[in-house]
């Protein structure tokens, strides 16, 4: 045990280096103190600017309209497919990791045709291959893709995925969950039918709102498409667009403190502004974990500034358990990975995190490997990505 004072968010909890959720400001959660009518005109009018802004953000205002879905974001990823695609439809997910895997597990159960082009975790899709695909089977009618996939953090092609998907006549379906917010996605240049994310990751809202970035011309052809009331995206932008207000109860505290989240977010600089705080952070973190011996799992140019997957070091006196609860106990949480491609665990670098943050995990390692007598980080030899 460390007899320094742990660090802590400006709330005085533990800082959340993980995939969510996240770290949030103290004036975020300060906005929630209220409660809000859900036909109160007050709370309607910033429901309104918040998915507004949303659509700004995507630089999709004109051709795209946001709609909410309450829950976490695989709620609004469950209402992208089963809304979007038609029974008759078929859908080609793009998989290097667990959200790919869950979207093919949504479009199984809601008995979509379904067929997945999967590579391995540190892998990102082959463009060739893809087309290949697609005019090999012309029954595909929409891909799925994820933007950034937390499972490693590996920054997937979407620019390109979106040419050619576009170039083949299908309809493209993002999940941006983890990416929005902080790695440019403008609708004006990648052009897609719909975009998932969710309040509480680079937006650093609170959890517990998902939304769907989707294409008007799209959405008019979704009625009747949804498996169940609740995650149906024509029918709930119809109510909205028909009465201001959300069909179900909304999660009201949630939406308002996005509003704030929203506010701290233009701030900042925007997407720009909070892409390169979080591009500092996660600079920090590499080139310290890696003077201490760690490897990456990815190479520079696969890695999203969004989290870092680290080998486990290979020291059989580094016992993980161990490593996590001392870094806990100086106020740092991080998360253990859940790759097949390696033995592995995850530092984030979003949420309301800077980097002196980082620089005060980095020396938390430290001290907690002093501890456990581990000298080096180093895993055993691998033949990609690694320290370059
Ligand atoms: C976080 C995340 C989700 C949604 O996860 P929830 O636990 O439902 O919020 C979906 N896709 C990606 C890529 C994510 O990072």
């Amino acid at each position: 045990m460390t007899t320094k004072k742990p660090a802590a968010s400006e709330t005085g909890d533990p800082l959340l280096l993980t995939p969510g959720p996240l770290t949030t400001s103290a004036s975020v959660k300060q906005a929630m103190v209220h409660d809000w009518g859900s036909r109160d005109a007050g709370f309607l009018a910033i429901s309104k600017l918040v998915l507004d802004k949303i659509v700004e953000l995507a630089g999709a205002q004109g051709t795209h309209v946001t709609v909410p879905v309450q829950g976490s974001g695989t709620f609004a990823v469950e209402a992208m497919i089963t809304s979007f695609v038609p029974r008759t439809g078929k859908l080609l997910v793009l998989s290097n990791g667990a959200y790919g895997q869950r979207a093919k597990k949504i479009a199984e159960i809601a008995d979509r045709a379904v067929t997945t082009y999967e590579t391995p975790e540190d892998t990102p899709p082959d463009l060739a291959k893809l087309e290949k695909l697609l005019i090999d089977d012309q029954a595909i009618s929409h891909v799925f893709a994820v933007h950034c996939e937390t499972t490693s953090g590996i920054l997937n092609p979407i620019a390109e995925i979106a040419e050619i998907v576009a170039k083949q006549s299908c309809r493209l379906l993002i999940d941006s969950m983890s990416a929005f917010g902080a790695l440019e996605i403008d609708a004006r240049k990648i052009r897609y039918d719909a975009l998932a994310a969710s309040s509480n990751k680079c937006l650093q809202g609170v959890p517990g709102l998902g939304f769907v970035v989707c294409r008007n011309t799209a959405l008019a052809t979704c009625k009747g498409n949804a498996t169940t009331l609740v995650l149906d995206l024509f029918d709930q932008a119809e109510a909205l667009a028909r009465t201001g207000q959300y069909r179900f109860t909304p999660p009201t505290h949630v939406i308002v403190a996005l509003g704030k989240a929203l506010e701290e977010h233009a701030a900042e600089g925007g997407v720009a502004g909070r892409g390169k705080r979080y591009r500092d952070n996660a600079k920090v973190l590499i080139d310290g974990m890696r003077a201490m011996g760690f490897q990456t799992l990815l190479p520079s140019e696969l890695q999203a500034p969004i989290i870092v997957t680290f080998h486990m070091p290979t020291d059989p006196r580094f016992v993980f358990q161990r490593f996590y609860d001392g870094l806990k106990d100086r106020g740092y949480v991080i998360y253990p990975g859940k790759l097949t491609v390696a033995d592995s665990f995850r530092i984030g670098c979003i949420g309301r995190l800077y980097p002196e943050h980082m620089k005060g995990a980095l020396a938390a390692v430290r001290e907690v490997l002093d501890e456990l007598q581990v000298s080096s980080g180093r895993p055993q030899a691998h033949s990609r990505a690694g320290e370059g």
